[in-house]
């Protein structure tokens, strides 16, 4: 099975994703469900908590954006 980790690594190899290697949520594996599916407070907020320290969020937010994200929560925002 692939950790988070490795799914972030495995998809940087592509130079249009390198910045998913700093992904502050590729270290919280706990809170995966969260980011993929919120709605269940409070680890939405911890999830959000995480954005606000990650240093790639602009890029996350232009990604979301560029794939039509309409769900989960992406660069700091709860789309859906
Ligand atoms: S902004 Fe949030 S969802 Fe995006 S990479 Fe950073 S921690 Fe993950």
């Amino acid at each position: 099975m692939t950790s988070i980790r490795e799914w972030f690594v495995l998809r940087a190899l592509d130079p249009d994703h390198e910045w998913e290697l700093r992904a502050a949520c590729a270290d919280t594996p706990d809170l995966l469900d969260t980011f993929t599916h919120p709605g269940r407070q409070p680890r939405d907020a911890e999830a959000l908590a995480v954005c606000g320290r990650c240093t790639v969020l602009p890029q996350c937010q232009a990604a979301a954006v560029e794939r039509g994200d309409t769900f989960g929560i992406r660069g700091g925002r709860r789309l859906g």
